[in-house]
């Protein structure tokens, strides 16, 4: 096993990695920018090693600094946790050249999910149902007959899109070539890349993703899904595990062709196959080549800590499970706690005077947060994840309206008020909401 792994990144994702770091009994180094040097995750770990001034492409993106940094430090590993670095396959490449291990799957697996246009024929190639659209990259002349074959309204995306940057609903022909020149601006401007591709415009799907778990064996199991359709400007605001739309059956179903995808395609690691799901069919969207900030509501109702898993496999080790092993017991909810107004969601920067989290049987708060601790203002507002557990999903939600009213934080504005509106919303209550659901009740007030 490796003697010393190196975290690429910061707060609670950074901790949740020590903390299975320290349970294996491996070293750890936290790295951090100036801004940094007081954070938890600095603290929590083994050593830690300055890697640049606050921007985060001074530092938490600064390869020289982190391959440095495993140098000085004799670390074997980099775990990349999410965002930062964590899908750029450059960065795989050269973390492998200088004989250390990248904690994740290889960097052709992330290059070819990170391309969308060719992430889609991937998982097509794999017998994963996508949404109905344009084979690849469409040139203005040939899109008016592309987008009547698919029927309107379509969607026109940036094939280098991310962020929903580059995305326009076209409702009809007459508008079409319009919005295609405002996607190229958009997606010229923010991805120096103005490929789009034209896809059918789902009205009310919901999120659900697959989460994956695969070794270099060729053991590949699916984890079951996670429904992430409360979203807000496409960002997730609350998931669930398992989602209130599907049974047992539609699980399995959708479970085992993802697995078998998966298998084919050799992936190592843990990954997530982000579906919209409507009137009963699954539509690829994208593939997350990476831990995800939900994954623990996938480890509270599998009882797996994918982050363990995810080190084991990257050091060559069996799964030693079969897709037989794997039990759902139960529900889970997580609310992502941004230091963010629950109203105007204007990020809320400054110290936070109280701190107290809430507790007892099936609740888990990752965060790197504390009392005193001052929230820098140059990385994004996540300042906490309340995660709840129950045996179904009643109990869930009575334990989570309980763990939110026991949550205190003082000096700066959360989003806690938030979650606990939604706790009153019989749509919530009764798991009957799509992507757009959210934005909805917010416009209403
Ligand atoms: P990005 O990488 O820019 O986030 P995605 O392809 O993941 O783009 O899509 C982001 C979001 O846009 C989805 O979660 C969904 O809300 C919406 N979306 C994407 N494709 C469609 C579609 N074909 N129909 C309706 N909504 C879509």
């Amino acid at each position: 096993m490796f003697d010393k792994v190196l975290i690429a990144n910061r707060g609670e994702i950074a901790m949740r990695v020590v903390r299975a770091c320290r349970e294996m009994g491996i070293k750890t180094v936290a790295v951090h920018s100036t801004a940094d040097a007081n954070a938890m995750h600095v603290r929590m770990a083994d050593e830690s090693v300055c890697i640049g001034p606050p921007p985060a492409k001074d530092s938490y993106l600064n390869i020289p600094a982190l391959i440095a940094a495993c140098e000085i430090t004799n670390a074997n590993a980099i775990h990349p946790g999410y965002g930062f670095l964590s899908e750029n396959a450059r960065f795989a490449e050269i973390v492998t050249a200088h004989n250390l291990t990248f904690i994740g799957p290889t960097a052709e697996h992330i290059r070819t999910m990170g391309d969308k246009v060719q992430a889609k024929k991937t998982a097509k190639a794999l017998g994963i149902p996508v949404v109905p659209g344009s084979d690849g990259a469409v040139l203005d002349a040939d899109a008016p007959a592309i987008a009547a074959e698919i029927g309107y309204p379509v969607l026109i995306k940036a094939a280098s899109g991310g962020g929903g940057r580059g995305m326009k609903i076209a409702e009809s022909p007459d508008v079409l070539m319009e919005q295609i020149s405002l996607a190229r601006n958009e997606a010229k401007s923010a991805f120096g890349d103005d490929t789009i591709y034209i896809e059918k415009y789902l009205s009310t799907p919901r999120h659900i993703e697959i989460q994956v778990l695969c070794d270099m064996h060729g053991n590949a199991l699916h984890l079951g899904e996670r429904d992430c359709s409360l979203q807000r400007r496409h960002q997730k605001v609350l998931e669930e595990a398992t989602s209130p739309a599907l049974n047992s059956s539609q699980r399995s179903e959708i479970g085992e062709i993802v697995a078998n995808a998966m298998r084919k395609l050799g992936y190592i690691g843990v990954g997530t196959v982000e579906f919209l799901y409507e009137n009963g069919q699954f539509y690829f969207i994208e593939m997350n080549t990476r831990l995800q900030v939900e994954h623990p509501i996938t480890e509270m109702i599998t009882g797996l800590d994918l982050v363990r898993e995810q080190i084991r496999v990257a050091n060559g080790a069996e799964l030693g499970l079969t897709q037989g092993d794997i039990e759902f017991r139960g529900h889970a909810i997580e609310c992502r706690v941004n230091a963010e107004n629950p109203v105007t969601f204007r990020p809320s920067p400054g110290t936070i005077r109280n701190w107290h989290t809430p507790g007892g049987l099936g609740v888990r708060v990752d965060s790197a947060a504390y009392a005193g601790y001052a929230i820098p203002p140059y990385y994004d507002s996540l300042i906490g994840k309340l995660i709840v557990h129950g045996r179904n999903r009643t109990e869930c939600l009575m334990r989570l309206r309980r763990s939110l009213d026991e949550f205190v934080v003082d000096g700066v504005e959360t989003t806690i008020p938030l979650f606990q509106r939604l706790m009153q919303e019989p749509d919530f209550q009764n798991g009957d909401y799509h992507i757009h659901w959210l934005e909805e009740f917010l416009s209403r007030g």
